[in-house]
């Protein structure tokens, strides 16, 4: 068989690469220089740690995150796989230690951080020692291009040039823009490297759009349902966050908080409550994320819209690493475009961007928002959507976002489009989409009068129409060029040569639009993976479907009880003992011997050792008991 085959089984406990796993191990293994492409959750980590076992000497993993590297580091461990780490949260004695311990050649793998690498200390280790390869994880962190950059990932470049013999290099990235992964090969100077991008899609991850009138209700709502799972809540503001934070604890739902404007000693426990699964749901605004490695998110949502789809995506891709199924919703309000081009305009953060450059910055970042806006409004396939927006083309129909699963039914909206098109042209095309919206409802605002908007012709045309109407059909409108949005600092609506078709009665406008919003979603996310794995099971084996839910419920929490009792005696995350998704073919299998514990997915050698005897011990007790009631 396939050595790394073999570890994949004895470490990790499964038994097949995913895609772009075989390719990117083959590849470094060959000695080639290897760049690998994958969205979150697609499992990078084994693509380097597996050749690492099999190559000679050492293998360094520069990582930008002191969190990243625990984590790693603690489920390398576990797994029964020699490594360390070294960064800053290591004292100077401790991290003596473990230099003297690498020294000795006692571990295959070592984290480090990227500051530390040309370091005396680390170099004089590093000149004496094998390495057989350095992969750098994280690796958009080198280009300003992305939303990372870390001047101190350029130091892996000297580092390198004072090695004796080059080691092969690996990078890994789930950025997948052009700017991006060309900077990527020429800034790290990859030597003719493999590059392969895996397929951006997440299957198991379903997602939706919401417009709730109320979105703190919403969410409330959805606590109701999920409060005993873990998940993360995204918000646009410090602000936001400590709101949604404050009135959720007082619904009794077990948050935690994280932002940039916390000490550290609170983001540092806060976030260990949230990992350790004490505070399963995690409000926080874009500053949580990377590097967590928590397998068993079930749900994102986020409270506002995120600046851009890479942001979008990148944050609700932390839901359902371990391949279970999971929700991200995003919950969308006006108020949120605004906040935005609000950052966007006043982002002079950069200061080593001289003027130019950093308009054309500004100009990019508004064209961003632009898109994840229409992500907002869209009517087809949001996954589509989104695998478009990175290159990628899927089928126009998942049936596993919000957008699949509603019923739409075909509407003329002509005549509203002629009225809005209509006003836009009369008003000598000087306004952006609130003031249009406004005027042809009708409102009766300061704005609308300072700008002489009430003498419109269109003033209150469509005043019977719902606001939530006309902006979906205005959006619908520049998406699909009748209009045009320019990219300033006040986005203003412009004619098209389309617009002339349609106000010439030439031409008919039918839309998709929702008959009635979300009807079946909330049933669809409803099924914990556990319910639908049993069903599937309950039809291949033809048990009675009924009980087979209900008994497995009981055995699920009894055996997750068991995990956070080991956690807690082993001082490491709940799903560093096992994933959800190996919990739960346990509950499936209910295996009672070495051999069929082994064939579970995510009990390796290694683990089985350390923990089958107390799992099977527990669905023993379980199944006795079953038999006896
Ligand atoms: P990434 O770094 O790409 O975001 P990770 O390396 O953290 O993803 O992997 C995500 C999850 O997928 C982890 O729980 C990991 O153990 C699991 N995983 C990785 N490779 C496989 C595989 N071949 N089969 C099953 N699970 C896997
Ligand atoms: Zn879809």
């Amino acid at each position: 068989m396939d050595e790394r085959i073999k570890l994949l089984k004895k470490y990790f406990g499964y038994d097949d690469f995913r895609e772009g796993q075989e390719e990117l191990t083959g590849s470094i293994l060959n000695g080639t220089d290897t760049l690998g492409i994958m969205p979150t959750g697609a499992g990078k980590s084994i693509c380097f740690q597996i050749p690492a076992l099999l190559l000679e000497g050492i293998t360094l993993v520069i990582s930008p995150l002191i969190s990243l590297m625990k984590d790693q580091v603690s489920t390398l461990n576990q797994a029964g796989i020699h490594a360390a780490f070294l960064n800053s949260s290591l004292t100077a004695g401790q991290y003596r230690l473990a230099l003297s311990y690498a020294k000795e050649g006692r571990y295959k793998i070592i984290y480090v951080a990227p500051e530390r690498l040309i370091t005396e200390e680390f170099l004089e280790f590093a000149l004496n020692t094998r390495i057989s390869m350095v992969s750098v994880d994280e690796a958009h962190c080198v280009s300003q291009w992305g939303q990372d950059f870390r001047p101190s990932y350029l130091k892996i470049v000297e580092f390198l040039d004072r090695l004796p013999v080059r080691p092969v290099l690996s990078a890994f990235t789930a950025t997948a823009t052009r700017e991006v992964i060309e900077d990527i090969i020429r800034i790290l100077r990859l030597k003719a490297p493999t590059v392969k991008v895996t397929g951006f899609d997440r299957k198991n991850l379903y997602f939706a759009v919401e417009t709730p009138k109320d979105k703190f209700e919403a969410l409330k709502n959805y606590m109701q349902d999920y409060k005993d799972q873990s998940g993360i809540i995204y918000c646009l503001t410090r602000k936001v966050v400590e709101e949604v934070c404050d009135r959720l604890n007082r619904e009794g739902v077990p948050v935690t908080r994280y932002h940039a404007g916390l000490s550290d000693a609170e983001r540092k426990t806060n976030q260990e409550d949230f990992i350790y699964d004490r505070k399963p749901i995690m409000v926080a605004t874009n500053a949580f994320g990377m590097g967590i490695d928590k397998s068993n998110v079930r749900f994102v949502i986020h409270y506002n819209m995120p600046k851009n789809i890479e942001s979008y995506y990148q944050e609700a891709g932390r839901a359902g690493r371990d391949g279970e199924s999971a929700f991200c919703i995003l919950l969308y309000s006006g108020q949120d475009v605004i906040t935005n081009q609000f950052f966007i305009e006043n982002n002079n953060d950069n200061e080593e961007l001289d003027p130019e450059t950093l308009k054309a910055v500004k100009e990019r970042d508004r064209e961003r928002l632009k898109k994840m806006t229409f992500y907002c409004f869209t009517n087809e396939c949001l996954r589509d959507y989104i695998l478009r927006y990175f290159g990628e083309y899927g089928t126009n129909y998942c049936g596993n976002c919000s957008n699949c699963l509603t019923q739409f039914e075909e509407s003329d909206v002509t005549d509203i489009s002629m009225k809005l098109i209509g006003c836009v042209s009369q008003s000598r095309q000087r306004y952006g989409m609130g003031v249009i919206v406004d005027t042809v409802h009708g409102n009766k605002t300061a704005k609308l009068r300072q700008y002489h908007m009430d003498e419109n012709e269109f003033y209150g045309s469509l005043a019977k129409e719902a606001v939530y109407r006309l902006r979906q059909v205005l959006n619908y409108l520049v998406l699909e060029d009748y209009l045009f949005l320019t990219n300033e600092e006040y986005s203003i609506l412009k004619l098209t040569d389309k617009s002339w078709e349609v106000l010439e009665g030439k031409k008919e406008i039918i839309m998709k639009l929702a008959k009635e919003r979300e009807i079946s979603k909330k049933e669809k996310v409803k099924k914990s993976g556990l319910k639908k794995a049993a069903e599937k099971d309950a039809r291949k084996t033809g048990n009675g479907k009924q009980n087979y839910e209900e008994a497995d419920e009981v055995l699920f929490e009894l055996l997750r009880k068991l995990r956070s009792d080991i956690a807690k005696e082993e001082k490491i995350p709940p799903y560093i003992v096992f994933s959800d998704k190996t919990l739960l073919e346990l509950c499936l299998h209910m295996p009672l011997s070495e051999e069929d514990m082994l064939s579970i997915s995510g009990i390796g050698r290694f683990k089985y050792d350390k923990y089958g005897e107390r799992f099977m011990e527990a669905i023993k007790e379980y199944k006795e008991k079953a038999e006896t009631d």
